[in-house]
């Protein structure tokens, strides 16, 4: 199978920890900017090629299978197995494993965070195990890597030494012999994960980025402010709005920052349809000793305010000092500064583009789940294992195509508001 093609989602939990605004609503119901948590989840399925979706469901089942349907407003077939509030997690997987194709991919309903399932899965293939879980850090969390990569230990009661990883759902199982590693349908699905790490079963696929959750009525306040449309837009700085300096040299001085042509009338076209935006910039030239820091905030100081004339607003600027020797993780193509910007603006990658003249600025979109523009000569393209999904000769000519882009992102995001 090239791609995964079924979810199935656990959604039976009584969502306890949230009331009382789950008192008569099953947890992944809970209205996050007004259409439940678990519309989100779906979307982002069905977005990259799940076709069909299967909701364990539980608690108020009745109300999942009323807002969701057959799925066809969300482009996917959705079923339903549905089972007493009692069972067990285990037991509501067990329950619908006929229904099951050989290889899925099994979530909870409860954690939201960008990733490439297309990554994901081959990261499962590829590690050869009945079950992989995704993982992001967390100091006491409830798993243990092994330095091959492989799971050393799952603990709930997170009491063991060493558990500096949380997961987060998202996992792809192999129907057969994850079914085989269910001993006792009547527990919970963490016995299972238990097991198969105990034994060396239980691979991880690590995420950079930081998860949202509705655990607790404080995380997902948060995840409905992380979840809700922006127009923020993530740019890198020369070559995409100001001519570049000679190779190996650097922009040192606001006298040698040259806009190019039709950048700043792009930019005020962008903020009067109500983006704002952040810069993205490496600037090795510090590292190297050929521009100071002051010079660049000074630099940096004039652009912004240049750009609020015009009404543009740029929100922060990030800037890779570091030589590239040094193996930072924020100098593209690593992904650091877009998750820094996640971090600091409450931004959803998965619901932005970053816009850049450099091929490692695509690889660098790419690696942090956030769609790529590429603004300069397209045959510098060919290199790139995934292409951008949009190209133009320059930021004012993929101005319409950003708009549309966020316009049905917006779309898709109020699908089943208010409902
Ligand atoms: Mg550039
Ligand atoms: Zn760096």
């Amino acid at each position: 199978m090239s791609t995964l093609r079924q979810a199935v989602i656990l959604c039976g939990g009584l969502g306890t920890r949230l009331h009382p605004y789950t008192l008569d609503l099953p947890k992944p119901m809970i209205a996050t900017n007004g259409r439940p948590f678990l519309a989100y989840i779906v979307d982002q399925l069905a977005e990259q090629g799940i076709e069909k979706i299967i909701l364990l469901t539980g608690y108020r089942g009745d109300q999942i299978e009323k807002y969701f349907g057959d799925g066809k407003t969300f482009g996917v077939a959705i079923t339903y197995s549905q089972g007493p509030v009692e069972w067990e997690t285990a037991k509501r997987i067990w329950e619908a494993r006929a229904s099951f194709e050989s290889q899925f991919l099994l979530m909870y309903s409860d954690n939201y965070i960008p990733i490439s399932l297309a990554k994901l899965k081959a990261h499962h293939d590829a590690s050869g195990k009945p079950l992989t879980v995704s993982l992001c850090k967390k100091d006491k969390g409830n798993i243990r890597v092994g330095a091959s990569g492989v799971i050393e230990a799952y603990d709930s009661s997170r009491t063991l030494p060493g558990l500096d990883n949380v997961e987060v759902g998202y996992m792809v199982a192999e129907r057969d012999r994850m079914l085989a590693a269910i001993k006792d349908p009547e527990k919970s699905f963490s016995n299972v994960l238990k097991a198969l790490a105990a034994s060396g079963e239980l691979a991880g696929f690590t995420l950079q980025d930081r998860y949202q959750s509705i655990g607790d009525a404080e995380r997902w306040k948060k995840a409905e402010s992380y979840l809700a449309s922006k127009r923020l837009l993530l740019l890198d700085r020369d070559g995409t709005l100001n001519v570049k300096a000679q190779k190996a040299r650097y922009i040192t001085a606001w006298s040698e920052f040259e806009w190019l042509p039709g950048v700043r009338e792009a930019l005020k076209k962008l903020a009067a349809a109500g983006f704002e935006f952040a810069l993205i910039t490496n600037q090795a030239g510090i590292a190297r000793g050929m521009i100071n820091q002051d010079d660049l905030d000074e630099i940096h100081a004039r652009m912004s305010a240049a750009l609020a004339a015009d009404g543009v607003k740029i929100r922060s600027i990030y800037v890779c000092p570091h030589h590239w020797d040094e193996k930072c993780a924020c100098r593209k193509p690593a992904p650091g500064m877009l998750l820094q910007a996640s971090k600091d603006l409450n931004l959803r990658l998965d619901r932005t583009i970053y816009v850049g003249d450099d091929p490692r600025d695509c690889e660098t979109a790419d690696a942090a789940t956030c769609m790529s523009a590429f603004v300069g000569p397209a045959d510098e393209l060919a290199q790139l294992k995934t292409p951008p999904a949009l190209v133009g000769a320059s930021l004012s000519a993929i101005v319409p195509e950003i708009i549309k882009t966020f316009e049905a992102w917006e779309t898709r995001d109020a699908n089943g508001a208010n409902v």
